[in-house]
């Protein structure tokens, strides 16, 4: 890819022209040191246009509707005059080669608004390493005007904390199952949400859904709200029949109407920011760590002499963090 000036980057984003917006994308996603610098610099210039989205989490197992859940919400916000962005957090496709998102071709109607933008997940790397490069994609889609950020998450390991940690609303897609709801629900993840949504509340399945939505009701009000003036409200939709969807939207706003207005959004943000530099730091020391070649060379050796039980753990610690030390 042949490298313009930033401004070139910083321009095309700000006008809204989507082939500049993928290009810097493109360069946010990329491993070449290059890629990374200008991507730092168009990152820092575009920085004081960003903030203006509603951003949004959204999680759910495979087969839940995600996909479905997106299209419809996103061409509901496209009707109401909204500029939708939809960016995934998807670190199985590092491991595994395969996405478990599967392609985003799948959002058909949405996908051809040319007020929607649709990102598949970056590929390869961490999960720390994907969830940066989400994070400074959705910068960048605020400051080229979108104003719904959508991010997708299918819940491997950490993804929904890591989602749940940049966005302002986190929401979590369910499926009503027979009666064992609770059972099949992943551990922490009740805490997340700042909403629940059983989806595919249609047809016959509707009654169940129903039902599904007060046991969760239930396993809620069993814990701690995170905020007094807030309890996540459970509530039922249907994605293909695009049934409940703009309740969830309405209960969107009114969170933000909640959390707005005394300044609690944005100290969200500020904790998020704050955190989100602490894991940066954290991952570039422990890059640095292993590229030390003192590290490298003792590293085997004292490993070895760890799991013998010949050399103590905290002495071993030591003697690695005395090497970054002294080598920097
Ligand atoms: P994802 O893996 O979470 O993205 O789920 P998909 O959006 O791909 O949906 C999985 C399957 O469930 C597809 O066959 C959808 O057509 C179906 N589905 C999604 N939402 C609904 C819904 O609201 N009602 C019904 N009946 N089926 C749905």
């Amino acid at each position: 890819m042949k490298l313009l000036s930033p401004d070139n980057y910083v321009a095309g984003v700000l006008a809204g022209d989507r082939r500049m917006l993928s290009k810097t994308i493109t360069l946010i996603e990329s491993a070449l040191p290059a890629h990374q610098a200008i991507a730092r610099q168009i990152l820092g210039l575009l920085l004081p246009k960003t903030g203006n989205a509603v951003r949004l989490g959204i999680t759910g197992v495979p087969g839940v509707g995600k996909s479905a859940f997106i299209e419809s919400f996103g061409v509901m916000l496209v009707g109401k005059g909204h500029r939708v962005a939809v960016l995934a957090v998807d670190p199985s496709s590092a491991r595994s080669g395969g996405s478990v998102m599967a392609d985003k071709t799948r959002m058909e109607r949405l996908s051809q608004r040319p007020e929607a933008y649709i990102r598949p997940s970056p590929s390869g790397g961490t999960l720390g390493g994907v969830a940066r490069k989400t994070r400074e994609t959705m910068l960048v889609c605020e400051a080229a005007g979108f104003d719904v950020v959508i991010v997708e998450t299918v819940g491997v390991g950490q993804s929904e904390t890591t989602v749940a940690s940049m966005v302002d609303f986190f929401l979590v897609l369910l499926l009503a199952g027979a009666g064992d709801e609770l059972q099949g629900i992943k551990k922490g993840i009740l805490e997340l949400a700042d909403a629940l949504a059983v989806n595919k509340a249609d047809g016959d399945n509707r009654v169940r859904a129903e039902r599904a939505a007060k046991v969760y009701e239930l396993a809620l009000h069993l814990l701690q709200p995170s905020s007094p003036q807030w309890s996540p409200p459970v509530l039922t939709c249907s994605a293909l029949e695009m049934n409940g969807v703009e309740a969830i939207w309405d209960t969107v706003l009114r969170h933000r109407a909640v959390f707005g207005p005394s300044g609690e959004l944005e100290e969200r943000r500020r904790q998020q920011a704050v955190a989100w530099m602490w894991s940066l730091v954290e991952e570039g020391l422990k890059d640095r760590f292993a590229r030390q070649p003192d590290v490298r060379r003792q590293l085997p050796r004292i490993l070895h002499e760890v799991e013998r039980g010949s050399l103590a753990p905290t002495a071993a610690a030591d003697r690695l963090l005395f090497s970054l030390d002294s080598g920097t």
